[in-house]
């Protein structure tokens, strides 16, 4: 694939690795294409960083066409920088295009565009502990009309964005609520989908519960509203006696790559790991009796992120005391050791550029 590249005449200076926060600050270039029906995929990019001129009828601002990924780029000991598990993002990011009549991006050529990308940008990945360049990337429908209709122009970017610790002041346990009105995603909709319009969705629940004092919420099943889907931003793992458990991928729930590496890991580690159906009443009596030893979200940003309280119609339930589990720290050190290259990779899930 030929990508164009026009160099950014006044590139920023590198941001002090204290300031970074999430999402905040982006580097000099991005990535470009556009796509045409009959035409396919053209004029692949990467220019400097720049605010987007759309038609004021663009398909996306009006019916939502848009998905997206998220994966980051680690700065090893040894000054080199990789990627976890890239094809991974590629193959879930053309399972949502299907899923929302976008156009797909073949692999080769999607993974050709994010290393060279990653490349043109590499100076950028931070390398103070914790630290890495995120990098995120996004197709929308792009026609320019109001006419509701499959797509015929799409734009696909990749923007990066260098990213904080996200346990900056080590890593605390959150309160999470659990949503018994409003839900996220149903069964033939669009919840395995990674696209914008699930967090539109998510939206009111996650201010209720913050305004409780809650940091996200806990998602039922759209139908029954009974049984566990996943939290927020991410995907979540209980450990119920020697059993760890998720609930299985029934087309409702974000299929995280997190939680794939955690299955095969603890698997490979001789754990008893089950993706199948919890109910929140069977989740609710293993607090009770004390059959639930740790809880935890996972996802790219987080990693895993150590749940201490679960509240459920007005009753809370402390879990593991508040703090952070073994197994979840264990998790932790090992994913990230991975990521960072601290830590032998033997399943091949990391991609020096
Ligand atoms: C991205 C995402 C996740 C986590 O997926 P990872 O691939 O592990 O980062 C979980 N749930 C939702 C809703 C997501 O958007």
């Amino acid at each position: 694939m030929e990508i164009r590249f026009e160099k950014n005449p006044n590139p920023a200076k590198k941001p002090d690795p204290a300031s970074l926060g999430f999402g905040k600050i982006f580097t000099d270039h991005m990535f470009m294409m556009d796509y045409t029906a009959g035409e396919g995929w053209h004029d692949a990019r990467i220019v400097p960083f720049s605010n987007l001129s759309i038609h004021p009828a663009c398909t996306a601002l009006h019916y939502g066409s848009e998905i997206f990924e998220g994966l980051k780029a680690y700065r090893r000991a040894d000054g080199k920088v990789q990627l976890f598990r890239p094809i991974e993002n590629i193959r879930r990011m053309n399972r949502s295009a299907e899923r929302l009549c976008l156009p797909e991006i073949p692999e080769e050529d999607a993974l050709d565009i994010l290393l060279t990308f990653v490349r043109t940008e590499e100076d950028w990945t931070p390398s103070a502990p914790g630290t890495s360049l995120y990098l995120r990337p996004f197709m929308f429908g792009n026609d320019e009309t109001l006419g509701v209709h499959s797509v015929n122009h799409a734009t696909f970017l990749i923007i990066a964005s260098p990213v904080g610790s996200y346990y900056k002041e080590g890593i605390n346990p959150v309160k999470i609520m659990i949503e018994d009105e409003d839900v996220r995603a149903v069964r033939g909709g669009t919840g395995y989908a990674k696209c914008g319009g699930n967090y539109a969705a998510s939206n009111r629940a996650g201010h209720r519960a913050e305004t409780r004092g809650y940091s996200q919420v806990l998602w039922l099943d759209g139908v029954e509203r009974k049984y566990i889907e996943e939290v927020g931003a991410m995907n979540v793992m209980f450990k119920i006696g020697d059993e760890v458990v998720t609930p299985k991928l029934t087309g409702s729930i974000l299929p995280g790559i997190t939680r794939k590496s955690i299955i095969e890991l603890l698997t490979k580690e001789g754990y008893k790991v089950s993706e199948r159906l919890l109910s929140v009443d069977e989740l609710a009596k293993s607090m009770e009796d004390g059959t639930l030893v740790e809880a935890w979200g996972c996802g790219t940003a987080a990693v895993v992120s150590p749940i201490g309280e679960l509240c459920y119609r007005d009753h809370k339930y402390t879990v593991n005391g508040g703090k952070i589990g073994e197994l979840t720290q264990h998790l932790y050190d090992t994913l990230t050791g991975i990521q960072w290259g601290k830590i032998p990779d033997e399943f091949g899930w990391t991609v020096k550029l």
